[in-house]
């Protein structure tokens, strides 16, 4: 069992004012997920040379992964890092796709700012009510709370769904009234992982539903919106990891045109998993196959590290609009 402390003597922030702030000017802040050292701090330095916000994301097989225990210390060592860096950049921990509420109480009482409760699986009224408890008792610690309704289809970590089903838009106001949260994911197509759509060469992939976000937006004016499964698959990288002996076949995402139409619109929190984890795979994969004797993991993971960086920047600079907002 991790020991008790709160986010603020970690030096982290809850996301109320990010989003409040991303809300008034028009832009979104990043979610990126991690689960290692190299990961979090290609995310820190990205974040700090951008002037970024930012939300330090993990699954619960992540923290698992990473160390219950362990994992808070490493997002206090990110802030003291950004700090060293010359940047005291806002900077959230955030419990990705909480399903029950002893994981999101757990997270909260190890020194998180923020958790998500994912009750979309659950019918509405279920939903709803295990959101309320985990409200209940994340507000009374200042720690902010995001649901879900709808579903999104795709494969990530421990989610993973056939088919997606759209947001309802005129259930929003009563699941944000009843349940209290700060901010709510919604499923208007955006997939999670890296085969988001199953396109055929030359084929268009199906746009975002950005008249269910329009209807949205005006039953709850001024709402945090959260967007998942939001990575572009970048076919460089997708290129890369194949030609240096992966198979990443139909790998496909959301273009950055619409993440950036999304990021101006009431979303503020704009998911980014899978983008990471492509950036470091295909860098690893180039090392290995260009340096087949290699065994030093700094000289694998640091060029990793180095790419994840660089993608960082360039969403926050280019699709977000997160640079220089800190
Ligand atoms: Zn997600």
């Amino acid at each position: 069992m991790p020991d008790t402390k709160h986010y603020t003597d970690l030096g982290l922030t809850n996301t109320k004012e990010i989003f409040k702030k991303a809300m008034a000017g028009g832009y979104a802040i990043p979610a990126y997920n991690f689960n290692n050292m190299e990961q979090l701090q290609g995310i820190i330095i990205g974040c700090v040379e951008s002037k970024s916000p930012v939300i330090l994301q993990v699954s619960g097989s992540a923290r698992k992964y990473a160390d219950p225990t362990f994992l808070p210390y490493m997002a206090m060592g990110a802030v003291q890092m950004a700090k060293a860096l010359g940047a005291g950049i806002p900077i959230a921990l955030h419990l990705d796709h909480g399903d029950t509420f002893e994981l999101a109480k757990s997270c909260i009482d190890s020194g998180f700012s923020s958790v998500m409760l994912d009750g979309s699986h659950h019918p509405f009224e279920e939903n709803a009510a295990l959101t309320r408890q985990v409200v209940d008792y994340a507000h009374d610690r200042e720690v902010t709370v995001e649901g879900e309704l709808g579903v999104l289809a795709g494969v990530e970590d421990e989610v993973s769904h056939e088919v997606s089903h759209f947001t309802k838009p005129e259930e929003v106001e009563a699941f944000v009234e009843k349940t209290g949260v700060d901010s709510l994911a919604i499923s208007i197509g955006t997939s999670h992982g890296a085969h988001k759509f199953k396109v055929k060469p030359g084929e268009e992939i199906p746009p975002l539903r950005f008249d269910i976000l329009e209807e949205i937006e005006k039953r709850v004016p001024g709402f945090p919106i959260v967007l998942h499964g939001a990575s572009s698959i970048d076919p460089a990288y997708v290129k890369m990891i194949n030609a240096y002996g992966g198979k990443m076949d139909d790998a496909v995402g959301i273009p950055a045109e619409q993440l950036r139409r999304a990021a101006q619109s009431a979303v503020c929190k704009i998911n980014i998993d899978s983008d990471g984890r492509l950036a470091m795979t295909a860098v690893i994969r180039k090392v290995f196959a260009e340096n087949p004797a290699e065994f030093d993991p700094r000289k694998y993971l640091g060029p990793a590290r180095d790419e994840l960086v660089k993608m960082v920047k360039y969403k926050n600079e280019h699709v977000l609009g997160s640079a220089g907002k800190a």
